[in-house]
């Protein structure tokens, strides 16, 4: 557990960033979607959900900076998913901030939201000098074996192709660990099959742990961990993954980054009973 005597993570909601020690993170936003209320799924037994009421997510992606380095956390929805998002390169330029100055990619997991804004809307790749990394179960499931795709699923394989054809000869994986110092990737899978937080670790206690898509209503999660969203691949393996990383991020109070919680994105987990609470930053 990390000495909170000595935490120094210093939190600015006006530029959106966070300061964990050495590294800045900034929440950049994508823009966000309004989706049908089955989007959200509570199983048997579990709180009645409103089918008729929309589902409002953020799309968040986060600019981590410390190190001598420039790590972009998931790339945004890109030019595809129509006009509420694909802001991720207006973004970075307000920070003054071209994209071709990003060192590496850090994916989550592979999903039209956080990966087609890899590329411009004529495909070409806009991180030119970035290694791109994803968890090996991400590069097995979507890109090795995208000939075993579903009819219904086909056309996220072939964005998936087209988003990560650039960078072909610069992607490199992952399992677990420390990928550069003081970021380290955390398994959380289920929504997807290698869909992995990162820890940011900047030294002295200072951490935050970026958690991808364990969640897409956090408040409604917490509470209830077991309502989990259609887009949960499996989504037993995804409730076991939210679990851990609520006790990880409650036991030691850890900041929290999630891409679909509320722009900036920032916020805790504190246990509460036999569930959680979600206290926004
Ligand atoms: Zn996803
Ligand atoms: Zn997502």
């Amino acid at each position: 557990m990390s000495d909170l005597s000595q935490q120094r993570e210093t939190l600015d909601l006006s530029s959106r960033r966070l300061v964990i020690g050495d590294y800045t993170v900034t929440s950049l936003k994508d823009g966000y979607f309004d989706l049908p209320g089955g989007f959200m799924v509570s199983p048997e037994g579990g709180p009645p959900l409103d089918p008729g009421a929309s589902v409002h997510i953020d799309v968040n992606a986060f600019l981590v900076e410390g190190r001598g380095k420039k790590i972009l956390i998931d790339t945004g929805a890109g030019p595809k998913l129509g006009p509420t998002a694909n802001h991720l390169s207006s973004e970075l330029l307000a920070l003054s901030i071209k994209p071709e100055e990003i060192d590496a990619v850090f994916c989550t997991h592979i999903h039209p939201d956080h990966t087609n804004g890899l590329i411009d809307a004529q495909g070409a790749g806009l991180f030119t000098n970035a290694t791109v990394h994803i968890h090996k179960n991400e590069k097995k499931f979507w890109v090795d074996e995208a000939d075993k795709a579903s009819a219904d699923m086909a056309f996220q394989f072939e964005w998936t192709r087209e988003a990560f054809s650039p960078y072909l000869e610069r992607l490199e994986t992952f399992s677990q660990g420390e990928l550069v110092a003081g970021v380290s990737a955390v398994p959380l899978f289920g929504h997807t099959p290698g869909h992995s937080g990162f820890l940011i670790d900047g030294g002295s206690g200072n951490q935050l742990l970026i958690i991808g898509d364990c969640v897409h209503a956090v408040a409604v999660q917490a509470k209830n961990p077991q309502v989990y969203s259609s887009a949960d691949m499996d989504h037993v393996e995804a409730l076991a993954s939210r679990i851990r990383m609520f006790d990880m991020a409650a036991q030691d109070n850890l900041f929290i980054a999630g891409m679909h919680i509320d722009h900036p994105g920032y916020g805790r987990i504190a246990r509460d009973g036999s569930a959680y609470t979600y206290i926004g930053a």
